[in-house]
């Protein structure tokens, strides 16, 4: 039997990402100002690779005050903690808002419910930016939790919000945890439908499949997700580009269905690339999944 080569149809660059992607060129294109990126604007090393060829730097939080009124600065889809704003403020420098308007929302309910006097908890990683971001919406005084496993003495009234990116597992299984616990528990499943539509696809995929590849970069967390949904179903790689394609992928004939998906930060150029190299001895390039 020929090789098939599946795509997850839910695979690549989503919403808010595009979205900073094209505001950040759009400004750079003005040439009002120089243009800068408050850390990597994505986590793909070949798209920042990218930028920076057009003339767009990155630059640290430690930085921030070395900005001027001649520069403007994008703040990243996982928006930034209102800290970091005020001092960008300060600075006089354009502020590119590309916080995606999925991680403003949250923003905002962890304001609000914080203001109402719940006691906010985070379903997410404690050390990533978009939940940095989050905590800083209520006074950094968050709980933080992976799965609600570690949560103990508990006020009465309780908000939980989630990484925009966590696994639905987690988000149910605290929500189940904290119910038990408190008296007034507000629940709001803030995983973004763009990562959830990812995770399905490639869950879905990799029940069928000999072998997943996952394309991202290694400090995305979408993409590591994705990468631990797959790993449950069948034999799985996470690679970032097509230089780090193992060449048996190609050249096994054994692997006869191999299954395609990629993160959010992932453009579909370097998802073509790979397809197109692991598609050479395929019948069938692409067979798209069923749309939900
Ligand atoms: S994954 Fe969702 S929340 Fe995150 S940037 Fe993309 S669209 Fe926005």
């Amino acid at each position: 039997m020929a090789r098939q080569v599946y795509v997850a149809e839910n695979a690549g660059f989503c919403f808010g990402v595009q979205r900073a992607v094209n505001t950040t060129l759009y400004e750079n294109q003005k040439k009002s100002s120089k243009v800068f990126t408050l850390g990597p604007l994505i986590h793909n090393d070949d798209v920042v690779k990218n930028l920076a060829e057009q003339g767009i730097s990155q630059i640290s939080t430690e930085d921030i005050e070395r900005l001027g009124p001649e520069d403007a600065l994008v703040i990243r889809s996982h928006g930034v903690t209102p800290e970091i704003f005020e001092r960008i403020m300060k600075t006089g420098a354009k502020i590119i808002d590309a916080t995606c308007p999925y991680v403003a929302s949250i923003q905002r309910k962890a304001r609000k419910y914080y203001e109402e006097g719940y006691q906010i908890v985070i379903v997410g990683d404690p050390n990533h930016p978009e939940v940095i971001g989050i905590n800083g919406c209520c006074n950094n005084t968050a709980i933080i939790t992976r799965n609600g496993d570690e949560l103990n003495n508990l006020p009465d009234r309780v908000c939980i919000l989630s990484q925009t990116t966590e696994r639905q597992s987690n988000f149910e299984k605290t929500r189940e945890i904290v119910s038990k616990k408190c008296k007034d528990m507000l629940a709001f499943n803030t995983i973004c439908s763009a990562t959830r539509e990812r995770q399905d696809s490639a869950e879905q995929i990799s029940k069928t499949v000999d072998l997943m590849i996952v394309i991202g970069g290694r400090h995305s967390s979408n993409t590591k997700k994705l990468y631990e949904v797959c790993s449950a179903n069948c034999k799985t790689l996470l690679i970032e580009n097509k230089q780090e394609l193992p060449d048996w992928v190609r050249t096994d004939l054994q692997l006869e269905r191999i299954g395609v998906t990629a993160g959010a930060s992932t453009p579909d150029w370097i998802i073509d690339e790979i397809v197109d190299i692991i598609s050479l001895i395929a019948d069938d390039r692409v067979i798209q999944e069923e749309s939900d």
